[in-house]
């Protein structure tokens, strides 16, 4: 850590030190940037310290969030399996499908995907259940899992980085400031907690998810993903089980969640995919994942709204403006809304933010947070 005053002057302050910051340091740092990574908690203290990390595909029809999860899922098994060999373990990935409907999205794929795949063999199929032997399935090549919280600090083990809870960035003179922190450009990557600048239109939700790490003296022999994922780790012996989603809990609601009932739950969905035998549960992982209303990513500038609604008052009685013409806070770019991809995401959209911050590259319209200000708008008359 650098708490030096003399040294406060960035070009870029990152806030978040989730897989969405940490990338950015990473790719920012490696084009020359001066970086400082800002984290209330920690390095992957928030919800990709709890993710399983898978590096899989996503099964989904044709259309944009399918182009860009592709080529996202093809960049990420590059980056990870190049850059961070020690922290990602490569194994084959069967993704079964977990009910009727999803049966035909996966016999879909299946056909359509030029990803490599591999017929199940019989040691596998000796594990499967009956309802996984009967559900429709694609047993891709190549699938990986990272270790979440290894390869976030490796990936900001050259970084400054600040432990501290950023409330309100200010933009003076050109300069954004942080605290005691001062830089051009601002990365907000806070995931799904509080927001820190005006924009409530965009719309992001947080998912509490819950995984666990167990001991079982059954070999998993590739990674599974049906009602849950059930993986190998780096550790010999060690088989993670994530994630079940719980889209009523809040940490932020000050309820209970309640850990037993959580482990309940993994394990009698694992046990609809496969037999786990001896098991001894060693670690929770908990957390919150924001996922966008469209489940498309964001990545890109804010718009400033109450600046822009001041100027075109109409747009909240449906006027079209252009995007172009919106205010935006300075440069000032979020990184979000990821869902359950983040891992996937990540090393893909902090290439997109290096190459517009440092090669002035425009970033895609698509995934710009500016796309949900209208609809907001209208809501406001
Ligand atoms: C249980 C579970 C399993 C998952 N499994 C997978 C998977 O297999 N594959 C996959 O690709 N994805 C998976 N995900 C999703 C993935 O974890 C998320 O998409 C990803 O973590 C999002 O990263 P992030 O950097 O945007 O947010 P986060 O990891 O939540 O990071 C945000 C950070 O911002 C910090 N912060 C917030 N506000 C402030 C502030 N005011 N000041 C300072 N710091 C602040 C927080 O402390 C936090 O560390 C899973 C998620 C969960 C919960």
């Amino acid at each position: 850590m650098d708490n030096n005053a003399d040294t406060n002057i960035y070009d870029v302050l990152i806030i978040g030190a989730g897989i969405n910051g940490c990338c950015s340091a990473y790719a920012l740092h490696n084009a020359g940037v001066k970086v400082a990574l800002i984290d209330q908690t920690g390095i992957a203290a928030g919800g990709s310290g709890a993710a399983g990390a898978f590096i899989s595909p996503k099964i989904s029809k044709s259309g944009e969030l399918k182009e860009i999860m592709e080529v996202a899922h093809t960049y990420a098994l590059d980056f990870y399996t190049t850059n961070f060999a020690q922290y990602t373990l490569t194994k084959p990935l069967l993704h079964i499908a977990n009910d009727p409907k999803e049966n035909e999205k996966v016999k879909l794929f299946k056909s359509k995907t030029t990803l490599e795949q591999l017929s199940v063999d019989e040691t596998i199929q000796t594990l499967l259940s009956d309802e996984a032997l009967k559900s429709e399935a694609i047993f891709f090549a190549n699938g990986a899992v990272v270790d979440a919280q290894g390869v976030c600090k490796a990936l900001v083990s050259e970084i400054d980085f600040f432990c501290l809870k950023a409330d309100s960035p200010i933009w003076q003179e050109g300069t954004w400031r942080v605290g005691k922190l001062f830089a051009k450009h601002l990365v907000l990557a806070i995931g799904a907690y509080p927001k820190i600048i005006p924009s409530e239109y965009v719309g992001l939700r947080g998912i509490w998810g819950h995984r666990i790490d167990i001991e079982t003296s059954t070999i998993v022999p590739c990674i599974l993903h049906h009602h849950v994922s059930i993986s190998p780790t780096m550790q010999t012996g060690v088989v993670a089980i994530g994630a079940t989603h719980d889209v009523h809990y809040s940490p932020f609601s000050g309820e209970h969640y309640d850990v037993k009932q959580g482990h309940q739950a993994l394990l009698e969905k694992a046990s609809k995919t496969l037999k786990l035998n001896n098991i001894k549960i060693l670690k929770d992982y908990m957390g919150l994942r924001s996922g966008s209303n469209d489940y498309l990513p964001m990545l890109g500038a804010l718009v400033d709204a109450n600046s822009t609604l001041n100027l075109y008052p109409l747009i909240r009685h449906g006027q079209h403006i252009h995007p172009k013409d919106y205010h935006f806070y300075p440069n000032c770019t979020m990184i979000n809304g990821s869902g359950g991809y983040g891992f996937v995401l990540a090393p893909y959209l902090a290439k997109c933010l290096k190459e517009h911050i440092v090669d002035h590259k425009p970033l895609d319209e698509i995934l710009s947070p500016s796309r949900f200000f209208p609809r907001w708008a209208k809501r406001q008359s």
